[in-house]
């Protein structure tokens, strides 16, 4: 599967856990208590998710790049807004329940997870150039961050310049 596919999936399954966590939570809050089980499998995607996400991160930046400048530039450089005040309103629901239902197990945290995690898949797609393949104009493999060529030393034009 191509990059750009596997992040367009991850960010759906992100958001569909997302939805189911915030069900889980509404059935909670109305005494309806979901089986344990779906605590789990959301917890299991969590990490799921996360190790993917992880991956794809990890293929980007490869060993060359700084981990959390490189994290920054391409996790978080265009983490949306609406997603940043979503997290902001999540931690504040976790406080208010942690201090009203100290003992129910709370989904808004797996919540918070997922919406972290499909932010910064969000990031990701939203610099098309990160999830492609470059070459130089002699048809070398380079990366995204390469000013110049490391097999003919060619002058690369900057990563988002590059369609
Ligand atoms: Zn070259």
């Amino acid at each position: 599967m191509s990059l750009p596919r596997l992040v367009k999936w991850l960010r759906i399954a992100s958001w569909t856990a997302f939805a189911v966590c915030i069900v889980g939570q509404a059935f909670a809050g109305l005494g309806f208590n979901p089986p344990i089980g779906l605590y789990v499998a959301l917890f299991l995607s969590v990490f799921l998710i996360g190790t993917a996400t992880g991956i794809v991160q990890f293929k980007i930046v490869l060993i060359e790049r700084d981990w959390l400048l490189g994290s920054y530039e391409t996790l978080l450089r265009c983490f949306p807004i609406w997603v940043v005040l979503l997290c902001i309103a999540l931690v504040v629901g976790i406080v208010v329940q942690a201090l009203l239902q100290p003992t129910d197990s709370s989904y808004l945290g797996l919540a918070l997870g997922f919406a972290l995690q499909a932010g910064a898949l969000s990031s990701l797609s939203r610099q098309p150039w990160l999830l492609i393949k470059h070459a130089c104009p002699n048809g070398h493999e380079v990366n995204f961050y390469n000013r110049f060529c490391p097999t003919c030393g060619a002058l690369l034009p900057r990563s988002s310049e590059r369609t």
